[in-house]
């Protein structure tokens, strides 16, 4: 079994959007709930607190204007940046803890730290442009931790896969233009944000969208998947793989309609990392997006760790 390292900050806890709001701080603490229920997983894992990205960090994926402002308006107490996304007084420090963790993760990666991580963050990050927040999330974290590993570790080539039931909307447009970053979204369709159809290639022909109806039978989604991974790596050896897991993609979920299992998350992983294993020595990091129901969401992060290791 490989060592996993498990990055949070309890400032992730800090982004207040509300209770009524299905992005809530309970999701985050349902995690280290249902980690507690599995004390051989939770003593195997590498705890470990995210550092805060910087402002330029940040900047690899939006434009510092638009990093300022998220700063400024939490400084100044909260805005609401449209009608799912908040910033709260603590938004600032949240989100830079969520950016920092996965930056954390790719340098332990490509260190002596554990080759496999997964960053228990929010707000999320897949639907962040670059220049405003959206659909919940603020910065794009895996999108900046792909460009952060080419800057900084000399990756030459990252694949970032995304199983949430959106589509990564803002991965697309902070990778897209970067040919070397391929990016593999599975998604609801039609869905929120309503981007995403299988004819959108990227100016470069470097991503793969697979769009799916809501309700078709789990290993329809599995199969399209992991299809989707293989032709993206065809021709292409990634350095570095990163996942954008979201767990809004698991049947009963309310804000999507697919209907994977949790046997699916421990497959979809477990293929990942093989091909990670192959690929790069298996460097893989995996970063929480979605997910809406807290007990669900950790116990999926809980079948998600095991499978990492
Ligand atoms: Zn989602």
């Amino acid at each position: 079994m490989s060592p996993i390292a498990y990055i949070s900050h309890s400032d992730c806890g800090r982004h207040d959007t509300g209770w009524g709001h299905p992005e809530h701080v309970g999701r985050l603490r349902a995690i280290p709930r249902a980690l507690r229920n599995d004390f051989e997983l939770f003593q195997r894992l590498e705890h470990r607190e995210s550092r805060h990205a910087t402002a330029a960090e940040l900047t690899l994926g939006h434009d510092a204007r638009y990093v300022a402002t998220v700063e400024e308006l939490a400084a100044a107490g909260g805005a609401r940046l449209d009608a799912d996304t908040v910033v709260s007084e603590g938004s600032w420090a949240a989100a830079t803890a969520g950016a920092g963790a996965v930056l954390d993760a790719v340098d332990l990666t490509f260190g002596d730290g554990p080759r496999r991580s997964f960053c228990a963050v929010r707000p999320p990050g897949h639907h962040a442009l670059r220049d405003s927040g959206m659909g919940f999330c603020l910065f794009g974290n895996v999108a900046i931790g792909a460009h952060y590993a080419r800057a900084q570790h000399g990756a030459e080539r990252v694949l970032i896969v995304d199983w949430d039931v959106h589509h990564g909307n803002g991965t697309q447009a902070l990778v897209q233009d970067t040919p070397e970053i391929r990016f593999v979204s599975m998604h609801q369709w039609p869905w929120y944000p309503g981007t995403g159809p299988a004819e959108d290639r990227g100016p470069h022909g470097s991503v793969w969208n697979v769009p799916m109806a809501a309700g078709r039978q789990r290993e329809a989604y599995v199969g399209a998947f992991l299809s989707a991974v293989d032709a993206a790596t065809v021709g292409f050896t990634p350095d570095l793989v990163l996942v954008s897991a979201g767990f809004d993609s698991l049947a009963g979920d309310p804000l999507g309609g697919f209907t994977l299992e949790l046997d699916d998350v421990d497959r979809m992983t477990r293929e990942m990392v093989s091909r990670a294993e192959q690929w790069c020595g298996g460097r893989l990091v995996s970063s929480l997006e979605g997910g809406y129901v807290p007990d669900r969401l950790g116990e999926a992060c809980v079948v998600h760790l095991g499978a990492l290791g």
